[in-house]
Order: C-alpha cells, then sequence, then structure tokens
C-alpha cells in the first residue's frame, strides 16, 4: 500500500508519501501546492495512484474537511486520521504529512475509511450527533441574546438562502450569476483557505450585495479543536473576508454544525454570531438537482435559513438545483433576504 498524507497549514497543502517496509516500488517525492492549486493536488494524487503498483491511500485529519471531497470525487480512496492516532497539532494548521502517512502505515484499521455519503466524519457521525445535543444547554443564552440561530421568526414568508465551503472554481462564479439573474441575496459561509487567494469571487459577492460571512479557516470538525485553535481558525479567515467600513460580517457558521459545550462556551467569548440552519437537502451527498430542490422546498417554512454549498466537491447539481429552488420558493410566495432582516425566532 502506498499512503499519502495531506497536511494544510497556513499558506496551503503538502503531501508526503510512504509506503508499508519491504513492499518495493519506486520513492514518490513529496510535494507542496497552495491553496489555490487545490485541482492541481487532487491531480497530483490521481496520477501517482494511475501509476503505482499498490492501491493509493490518502489520509487527511478531522481538521482538514474541504480536501476530501475533491479527493473522493475523482474515485481516490480517503481515510481520516483521529486526535487519538495523531501527535498534537499546532495552533493553525493540521499535524504534518509524514505524520499522516505514518498513522496510517502504522494501523491503517484504526482510521475510518471516508464515503461521499457520510463526508469527512464517517465513523464519527453518531458522536457528532450526540456532541451536539450535549451542547444544547449552553446555547441557550446565546440564542435569547440573539447570538445564535437556526431560522428566522415564523410569522413572515421571508427565507434566507446560505452557501457554505466555497469559495470554489467553477460553482461559485455560476451561483452568483444565477442569484444576479433572480436578483436574490443569498449568505456566502466562505472557508478561509479557499478565500485566501480568491478574493476576485468575495469581493464579487461583496459587490452584489450578498453577505460574506465565516465558515473556519480549514473547515474544521470544531469539538477536536483547543481554544486557541479554534480562536485562530476564526480570525485568520476574518483576516482574508472583504470588509465593511473595516470590519468583517461577524456572521460564522461551525462546520457539519458541529459543536461541544466547550465549543459553544469559547464562541461565546468571541465576537460572533453564530447561524445554523433548518433546511439541509444534503446536496454534498450528491443528488439530483430535481431532489435537492423538492427537498428544499418541501422543509422550508417562514423564517427558513437554506443550506446549500458551494464548494467542497463537485456541486454542478447544487448549481443546476438553485433556479428550481429559487422558482418554487418565490411560487410559494416566499421572500428572500440576508441573515440581518431575519427577525429572530422568539
Ligand atoms: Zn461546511
Amino acid at each position: 500500500m502506498l499512503y499519502a498524507g495531506v497536511a494544510w497549514h497556513s499558506s496551503g497543502y503538502e503531501v508526503v508519501f510512504s509506503r508499508d517496509a519491504g513492499s518495493g516500488g519506486a520513492p514518490v517525492p513529496s510535494a507542496r501546492f497552495g491553496p489555490s492549486e487545490r485541482d492541481a493536488l487532487v491531480a497530483h494524487l490521481r496520477s501517482v495512484a494511475d501509476h503505482a503498483d499498490d492501491e493509493l491511500v490518502s489520509v487527511v485529519d478531522s481538521t482538514n474537511g474541504i480536501i476530501d471531497g475533491l479527493l473522493m470525487a475523482v474515485g481516490l480512496r480517503v481515510h481520516r486520521a483521529d486526535p487519538w492516532s495523531l501527535p498534537e497539532r499546532p495552533v493553525l494548521g493540521s499535524v504534518g504529512a509524514a505524520d499522516l502517512a505514518e498513522a496510517a502505515r502504522r494501523d491503517l484499521a484504526r482510521l475510518d475509511r471516508l464515503t461521499i455519503d457520510d463526508g469527512t466524519l464517517t465513523g464519527r457521525v453518531t458522536e457528532q450527533l450526540a456532541t451536539m445535543k450535549r451542547s444544547a444547554a449552553a446555547e441557550a443564552p446565546l440564542r435569547a441574546a440573539g447570538r445564535w440561530f437556526t431560522h428566522g421568526a415564523r410569522d413572515e414568508r421571508v427565507v434566507a438562502l446560505t452557501f457554505d465551503d466555497g469559495p470554489q472554481p467553477p460553482y461559485t462564479g455560476q451561483v452568483l450569476d444565477i442569484l444576479d439573474h433572480y436578483g436574490v441575496p443569498a449568505t456566502f459561509f466562505c472557508v478561509g483557505l479557499n478565500a485566501l487567494e480568491r478574493s476576485k469571487d468575495t469581493d464579487r459577492m461583496m459587490a452584489a450585495g450578498h453577505t460574506v460571512a465565516n465558515h473556519t479557516w480549514s473547515h474544521a470538525y470544531l469539538p477536536d479543536l483547543t481554544r486557541d485553535q479554534l480562536r485562530e481558525q476564526l480570525a485568520r479567515t476574518f483576516e482574508v473576508l472583504p470588509r465593511i467600513d473595516g470590519e468583517p460580517v461577524r456572521y460564522f457558521r461551525p462546520p457539519y454544525g458541529s459543536r461541544s459545550p466547550e465549543v459553544v462556551g469559547w464562541l461565546g467569548e468571541e465576537d460572533v454570531t453564530t447561524v445554523t440552519w433548518d433546511v439541509d437537502a444534503e446536496d454534498w451527498t450528491l443528488p439530483s438537482p430535481e431532489k435537492i430542490a423538492a427537498d428544499v422546498l418541501r422543509k422550508t417554512e417562514p423564517g427558513s435559513v437554506i443550506l446549500l454549498h458551494d464548494g467542497g466537491g463537485d456541486r454542478s447539481r447544487t448549481v443546476a438545483s438553485v433556479p428550481l429552488v429559487i422558482e418554487g420558493l418565490q411560487e410559494r410566495g416566499y421572500r428572500f433576504v440576508l441573515l440581518d432582516e431575519l427577525k429572530p425566532a422568539i
């Protein structure tokens, strides 16, 4: 077996390869990629897999939630290494790529193999739901203060359309074209690593009147972070997002909606309003555009916050669903608003 550790740091990605002892095969040199060279990274791993005599296994950690979908989209095998199989992480960045490859080489059976259906948290979905449930009490004071919401008031036929995990070409531009065409505003929860070299996209969002908000730097599973790592993920992302009067917009969405009581407490100490969602068509599992739109239309109520994705994998189906979603909701008398215009739920 050939293992590729895929690490992220403040300015991009590193890939280091490792092989089972005595398995032969030519050594594969390590490689570095900038955040906007993600397609090249994926193509590189695909090419290594095509030319290797043994099977290639790519390994990410639970703070690297933006690359696995792209690797699986080209048919690569991806496993996730969790903190208990790894050395400590720096304040910003995953563990090193060599450590990731080594964790897989040592004991691949301990590392969950990811599926497109369960995504980055394959094997930890039950744990994630239980940890979220335990967080409800900690969220209550933030909800009461208007600093955490899932949807708006149910008494007006307005909805907020939100797109997560971008910007990612070509999908983000296509979504923006569609929103332009219909004159509909939306909120984009951007991943810092994606936004870093794509200010053209985030500037276009701002110029069109959309809201550009924070979705962490690397799409990390928040319960695995320390207080300092969470703070750094937020601060770095705010640094690369566009500003209004010198200040970035202070909305934040946790990747996967993930949180723990500790994480909620830490978010309470940050200058952010956390926004989750009440309508999820699970478009990242790649259903048809018609199914995505039908799901959204069935689940939407007055005040709903609708979750879709413009990044993190092949989003062509989501893009094709957006006109169906917009027209369907308009036919049902809904008006699209930004998060600022959603009246709080009481
Ligand atoms: Zn996300």
